[in-house]
């Protein structure tokens, strides 16, 4: 199986000129307290922060071998979201991957929008002991469960459920509503595959989504179910 990547370079002679900055900054800070300037001494602690924060942000850069889009400040590991065509990716061993079948991140990762308009954009989870409100409702995920257990795929040996609130923020009055997931298949080894959640890279205001831990059953549950294939339907890689 081969998979399509592209090499993750870093900018070294960027990297190296805010490094530098800030190594400047860390001897001004000393002349600083040294010659008792001590306000001095600490904006330039400041400027030290600042360099170097930037040096390690301008980790990496990649083209996405999906489209072509020129991504940066890539991390070391783990996965992304492509801004330009929406496919995961994944950074493994310095390069960049389209997430395959076998993609598994530690955490559900893989994001859906739920299948609610109202619930699309500006939702937050509820307070556990949040106020009563007025307007509130219960509503369950209308769910198709792709078979198999939602983490490794094997034969799955029972359901899982679980329930969560969300506040609907921006009306004249914020809405909670309690939101079940039921019926999600695991085999006996697995739980916790799937959760609520916010995905930083998907696209629109933030909102909380329906999250896989697997790539394949991601996939598997967005052909199953209309409102999942939303955002437009991802260009198939060929692992
Ligand atoms: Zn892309
Ligand atoms: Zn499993």
């Amino acid at each position: 199986m081969e998979e399509k990547s592209n090499p993750i370079t870093t900018s070294s002679s960027e990297v190296t000129a805010k490094a530098a900055g800030g190594v400047v900054c860390v001897g001004l800070a000393i002349a600083g307290f040294v010659t008792g300037y001590w306000g001095w001494g600490i904006v330039a602690i400041f400027g030290a922060i600042a360099f170097f924060g930037a040096a390690f942000g301008l980790s990496g850069r990649a083209d996405c071998p999906a489209c072509g889009r020129a991504l940066s400040q890539l991390r070391v590991l783990g996965f992304l979201r492509c801004q330009g065509c929406q496919n995961y990716l994944e950074i493994k061993q310095q390069r960049l991957y389209v997430a395959g079948d076998q993609a598994l991140a530690d955490e559900p990762h893989f994001a859906v929008p739920l299948p609610w308009e109202d619930v699309a954009t500006r939702t937050t989870f509820a307070p556990v002991m949040g106020l009563p409100t007025l307007n509130s409702e219960s509503r369950t995920l209308p769910a198709a469960w792709p078979p198999g257990c939602c983490v490794c795929g094997q034969a799955s040996t029972r359901k899982d459920s679980f329930q969560q609130s969300v506040i609907k923020t921006g009306g004249l009055l914020d809405k909670r509503i309690s939101i079940s997931v039921v019926e999600i298949p695991y085999c006996a080894a697995h739980k916790d595959g799937v959760r609520l959640g916010y995905d930083p890279d998907f696209p629109g205001d933030p909102a909380i989504l329906l999250l896989f831990r697997s790539h394949a059953y991601y996939k598997a549950f967005r052909a199953l179910n209309g409102w999942g294939a939303k955002p437009p339907a991802a260009p198939e890689n060929k692992a």
